[in-house]
């Protein structure tokens, strides 16, 4: 029987603010433990929750751009379970009445365009951190942290529309994107700023209705998500194959042995006992704050990407490199801008592009560094690929100037004058040179002479060094030929 898998994930998204969702406890990452948290946030009774305001903007801004529907009116609920990570026993979360609802995301795999479906997006606050001091004989307990709990989170649930681990990772990584351009979340899952729960099921291809699904958790990368989900497929193909039923219950990933774990028979709605929360006051969102919100949303990456293809001619491959975190992007269109007047941009478009997409970008991955904090600056750089173009290096000594830039923070005109890094264009100095090296190496000279082209490739390297590799190669190229042409042995 060949089958077909139905996935729909539930991505909750830390959304950046300085405090707190209902109280004004910082929420900045790392701190001793519960050394953010207050009456409201640890539970106490009798206290009140007071909205920030600025998690509703976050969430309608995101909503406009996944182009979902934001609701005038939206309430809070209180999701009821026992756990000793939430102090007040229920979650304040939305159920009925979401903030936004049915939007959608496209992206482009294997060269199709899918479109996957958002169910809704609604907003609710994280619970704390619970502390297992196992092994620890003097800790043989656990211990609960608060400073998460009330964290702002904003969870976007899809459709089941996904249909294999690749899409749920493109949409993800897609979703990521967007939100990273919106500037509404870090988007980081090895931080936990970003997580995503799957819910997976099987069944005959053909058929429409859905099959028992499972739901996976604790999946921390796009690597486990792939994985979690390959796994997850996997095992239920060969449970119903071997005449098993499927069981809706909620699994662990376990990345160390590569697979899922059953953890508990999962939940439906109505165990959590619902019921709208009645601390806090209804969101209303009128027409006009919509009207104001959506002239805050950015450029998008598809945008970006038409306009990066249109105006500078760039390849689809560094189109998508540098769109894909915003800040790569900005650093590469103040490199240009801001060192080529505007008719000379797109002649600099490529060269730059390299760059940035190369060694600017393995520089900045090798040290986790985000392109906004890079030493180098979009200024230095563009000097760099300025002298290139003007002949002044070549591309293989500027190499060694970026090195040297990098480090020190100098500027390329420095470098390459305290070092005597100027390219070599005297032909009488590349003549001499090529005199020698024809004369030092006659085997190669006399194979090009009998007509084998690829023999030039060794003479002109070895000028190249002669020259300390300052010479420049076209012109090294063509005054061999020229000399081994004109003197036939
Ligand atoms: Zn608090």
């Amino acid at each position: 029987m060949e089958f077909e898998s139905v996935i729909g994930l539930e991505v909750h998204v830390q959304i950046k603010t300085r405090t707190k969702i209902f109280c004004g406890c910082p929420t900045t990452f790392g701190g001793e433990p519960n050394s953010q948290i207050c009456p409201v946030c640890a539970g106490y009774p009798g206290v009140l929750p007071v909205l920030n305001r600025k998690v509703v903007r976050e969430l309608a801004r995101t909503a406009l751009a996944l182009k979902a529907r934001v609701n005038s009116h939206s309430i809070f609920a209180r999701k009821q379970y026992f756990y000793p990570d939430l102090p007040k026993n229920y979650q304040i979360s939305q159920y009925e009445l979401p903030l936004a609802e049915k939007g959608e995301l496209s992206f482009t795999l294997d060269g199709q365009t899918r479109t996957i479906g958002i169910h809704r997006i609604h907003l609710e606050e994280d619970a704390g951190k619970l502390l297992h001091a196992v092994g620890n004989k003097a800790l043989n307990h656990t211990l609960v942290d608060l400073n998460r709990t009330g964290v702002p989170l904003m969870e976007i649930v899809s459709e089941p529309d996904l249909r294999t681990p690749e899409e749920a990772s493109e949409y993800l990584s897609t979703l990521r994107t967007r939100l990273r351009y919106l500037d509404v979340s870090d988007c980081n899952m090895e931080e936990g700023t970003m997580r995503c729960d799957a819910n997976v099921s099987i069944r005959p291809r053909g058929q429409t209705s859905l099959g028992t699904k499972a739901e996976i958790k604790n999946m921390n990368s796009f690597k486990a998500v792939r994985d979690a989900l390959s796994h997850e497929i996997r095992r239920q193909e060969q449970a119903v194959q071997a005449g098993e039923r499927i069981v809706q219950e909620t699994r662990l990933w376990d990345a160390a042995r590569g697979v899922t774990i059953s953890m508990r028979s999962k939940e439906e709605a109505h165990d959590y006992r619902y019921f709208p929360e009645p601390d806090l006051v209804p969101i209303h969102l009128d027409a006009a704050a919509l009207e104001d919100l959506r002239k805050t949303i950015p450029e998008m990456p598809e945008q970006k990407r038409a306009r990066y293809a249109d105006q500078w001619g760039l390849s689809a491959y560094d189109v998508n490199v540098l769109t894909e975190n915003p800040s790569l992007s900005g650093y590469y269109e103040e490199t240009l801008t801001s060192s080529w007047p505007s008719e000379q941009q797109a002649e600099a478009a490529k060269p730059v592009a390299n760059w940035v997409t190369t060694d600017l970008l393995g520089r900045l991955n090798a040290e986790h560094i985000d392109p906004a904090d890079s030493p180098l600056t979009p200024a230095r750089l563009g000097e760099l690929v300025m002298l290139i173009q003007d002949g002044v290096i070549s591309g293989k000594i500027a190499k060694t100037v970026f090195d040297e830039m990098w480090t020190t923070g100098r500027a390329a005109k420095d470098i390459v004058q305290a070092k005597g890094l100027v390219q070599v264009t005297d032909e009488g100095a590349i003549a001499r040179w090529a005199d020698e090296v024809i004369s030092a190496n006659e085997k190669a000279a006399r194979e090009y002479r009998e007509g084998n082209e690829r023999a030039i490739g060794a003479l002109v390297g070895a000028v190249l060094k002669k020259s300390a590799g300052k010479a420049n190669p076209q012109l090294v190229n063509k005054i061999l030929r020229e000399k081994l042409s004109s003197k036939p042995s």
